[in-house]
């Protein structure tokens, strides 16, 4: 097993190539990227390889995404420190304390109660107290906690959902979210200005399937969508 100090090379160097070659530029997220420990939020037998540039399991049949995907939605999400974020798919947790770092707090939603505890564990373990985790279907947003500046969904849907939408602040609430059908999906990004909605694609991906009432039903073959 690497070293804490080769985990931190190898930290640095995946944002130096596979981040800031790509086009990575916001300084408060690169900042966040080149210290948290991605290899704390995967299985034991995938450590050495966390800071590679690919999604790995993380048990469940779930996956941690891809580096760059997570930095390429962080960035387009353009957070400022007094956002009060949703994101829905916790999974590792590895987004959510990225999110945590950058946003004043973070509501999180995540299906498998295994995934749920174990992420709010490590996050805990890292000193951020900012997140209230939820086990439940995320696909129909936190109502009670609405609205959010900004909304995250790191697994595939379908369609976008209304609910999700009418969950954004009306002063500039913005969400991001892979929108499509296996094997690959559109990210794209939704800005809320009163009952106005616009919407820009930004990127081809491929996320597991959202497993809920406004995403896919649960006999969906995941297998078939890769993170
Ligand atoms: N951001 C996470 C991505 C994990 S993969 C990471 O990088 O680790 C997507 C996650 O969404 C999985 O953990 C899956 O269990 C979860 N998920 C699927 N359907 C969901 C739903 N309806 N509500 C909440 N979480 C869901």
């Amino acid at each position: 097993m690497p070293t804490s100090r080769e985990y931190a090379r190898l930290r640095s160097r995946m944002v130096d190539e596979q981040l800031v070659k790509r086009g990575i530029s916001e300084s408060r997220l690169l900042d966040a990227l080149r210290m948290m420990p991605r290899h704390q939020f995967v299985p034991e037998e995938h450590k050495p390889h966390a800071y590679e540039d690919r999604p790995l399991p993380i048990g469940d049949g779930q996956t941690i995404s891809q580096p760059y995907i997570v930095a390429f939605m962080t960035e387009n999400l353009r957070l400022k420190p007094h956002h009060r974020v949703l994101e829905i798919g916790t999974g590792s947790g590895y987004q959510t304390a990225i999110l945590c770092h950058l946003a004043d707090y973070v509501y999180s939603v995540e299906r498998i109660s295994r995934l749920a505890e174990v992420a709010g564990a490590r996050i805990g373990d890292l000193g951020y107290s900012n997140l209230d985790i939820h086990v439940g279907d995320g696909s129909q947003g936190l109502p009670d906690q609405a609205p959010f500046d900004r909304i995250m969904v790191t697994a595939a849907v379908p369609r976008l959902p209304d609910v999700l939408c009418a969950q954004l602040s009306q002063f500039g609430g913005q969400l991001i979210l892979p929108i499509g059908d296996a094997p690959a999906q559109e990210l794209k990004l939704i800005a809320r200005t009163a009952d106005r909605f616009t919407t820009r694609g930004l990127l081809g991906c491929r996320f597991v399937p959202l497993i809920g009432r406004y995403g896919f039903d649960s006999k969906t073959d995941s297998t078939s969508f890769v993170s």
